[in-house]
């Protein structure tokens, strides 16, 4: 899927979406740890801590505060919550500590704030990770097959576009 080389901040819908960190770099702040009600995402939770896979962190007040200015440049600000912030504020912590970052995050507004950034994101539920084996691209050409993440469009044996279609 390509996440293995970033570092994931993961925000509720992440959880709630049944996201499951496969390894150890992956990141969450303590007020979505709270706000996770329902025993699914609970459970996803609860053994991603377990098994060491997910760290919980509190942002730094520079970077909550980076975020709000941010935010309101953006015309976000009324979009977010708290919890949004801080999640936002924690990306921008870790990007400053020169590590590769990756939001994990159904949210429109955390995503158009991590496009500001310039910060790849991934959803889970409307098109992303848990549907990913479900689509593959495909030479409109030769027919050559590619898997879903590859990232060229034009296809290495013809040279013809390569299109994103769904698995049969
Ligand atoms: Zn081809």
């Amino acid at each position: 899927m390509g996440v293995e080389k970033y570092h994931k901040i993961l925000d509720s819908s992440a959880f709630i979406g049944g996201y499951t960190p496969s390894d150890e770099k992956n990141y969450t702040i303590p007020e979505v740890t709270e706000e996770l009600k329902d025993l699914k995402s609970r459970i996803f939770l609860e053994k991603s801590l377990e098994e060491g896979n997910l760290k919980i962190i509190n942002p730094k007040r520079e970077y909550i505060e980076k975020t709000e200015k941010l935010a309101e440049k953006s015309g976000d600000i009324l979009r977010l919550s708290n919890t949004d912030k801080k999640i936002i504020a924690l990306t921008l912590q870790l990007k400053n500590e020169k590590r590769k970052v990756m939001m994990i995050t159904d949210d429109y507004s955390i995503q158009n704030i991590m496009k500001i950034l310039k910060v790849p994101f991934k959803a889970v539920i409307t098109e992303g990770i848990n549907e990913i084996y479900q689509w593959e691209k495909i030479c409109i050409g030769c027919k050559k097959r590619y898997p879903p993440e590859y990232p060229l469009t034009e296809c290495e044996i013809c040279g013809s576009r390569i299109i994103k279609k769904k698995r049969k």
